[in-house]
């Protein structure tokens, strides 16, 4: 393969959507950072891309915890060179109607996805301010628009827009956009576990939402990692601030 053009890191790259969007860019021909809670559980993605002739490197890193992005952050630019590539996709959910929402479920849930790309995309930014260029990107979601037991979830999602137009506005002047990919239902251990607590199977919960996807079928880690990797490359530089569903239909 030919010399990787940037770094990339990707959080919560251990699996699920993340996972195709690290295998993606570096299809795209950037050396990636598989980043996730647990370095053993990132080596899996990071080997199958250097086995695919890729250049890979995983990392073990809580995207919430400040002083572990610092010293993540600071340890892909001595491995692999300046990050200019930013993926905030990690990800929870701690569903609950609100009654029975408690604080730690609303916490944990602001902590991994508005706290976590917050910490992460300042942490990356001075390398990119440095390089006059970089490309961030942040997974929000359909239920930004709002969704019956994700009240923490929805809120964090719909943040994470304001935070991306925010970014957008502050960096461009570095050659830096920032822009949000938000899918609608894609196939992943996220809404298995969404299913279970509904208490239907999976496969009731898929055919149930597939009928309301003008499509006709269900989202896979692939259809949110091609919406990314558009985002990311070189020439997609004149586009900042947007907010990209990836739902298999409109959604406003
Ligand atoms: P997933 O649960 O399969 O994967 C999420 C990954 O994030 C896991 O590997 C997990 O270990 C990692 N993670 C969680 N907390 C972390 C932390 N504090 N630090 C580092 N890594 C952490 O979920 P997915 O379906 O692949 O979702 C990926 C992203 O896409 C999430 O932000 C999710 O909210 C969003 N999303 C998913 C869907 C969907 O239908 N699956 C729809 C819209 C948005």
């Amino acid at each position: 393969m030919s010399t990787p053009q940037r770094v990339a890191i990707v959080t919560g790259a251990a699996r699920g959507i993340g996972e195709a969007v690290a295998h993606r860019l570096a299809t795209d021909g950037h050396a990636v950072v598989v980043l996730d809670l647990l370095e053993k559980d990132c080596a899996r993605v990071a080997d199958a891309i250097s086995a695919a002739g890729g250049v890979a490197l995983a990392v073990g890193a809580d995207v919430s915890d400040e002083a572990a992005v610092e010293a993540a952050v600071s340890e892909v630019a001595d491995r692999l060179g300046p990050p200019t590539i930013l993926v905030n996709n990690a990800g929870i959910i701690r569903d609950n109607l609100l009654f029975k929402m408690s604080v730690s479920d609303w916490d944990q849930v602001m902590g991994v996805h508005l706290r976590g790309s917050f910490l992460m995309s300042r942490a990356a930014q001075k390398f990119m301010v440095e390089a006059g260029f970089g490309r961030i990107v942040n997974v929000s979601s359909s239920s930004a628009l709002g969704n019956r037991g994700q009240a923490n979830y929805a809120a964090a999602k719909a943040g994470i827009q304001g935070f991306t137009k925010t970014l957008a506005l502050e960096l461009g002047r570095f050659g830096i956009t920032t822009n949000s990919v938000a899918p609608g239902f894609i196939e992943s251990d996220m809404t298995r576990a969404t299913a279970e607590r509904l208490g239907v199977s999976f496969e009731e919960f898929r055919d149930t939402l597939v009928s309301n996807i003008p499509v006709g079928r269900p989202g896979a880690p692939e259809d949110v990692a091609a919406a990314v990797s558009f985002f990311a490359r070189e020439d997609a530089g004149f586009v900042s601030g947007q907010v990209l569903y990836v739902a298999g239909g409109p959604l406003n």
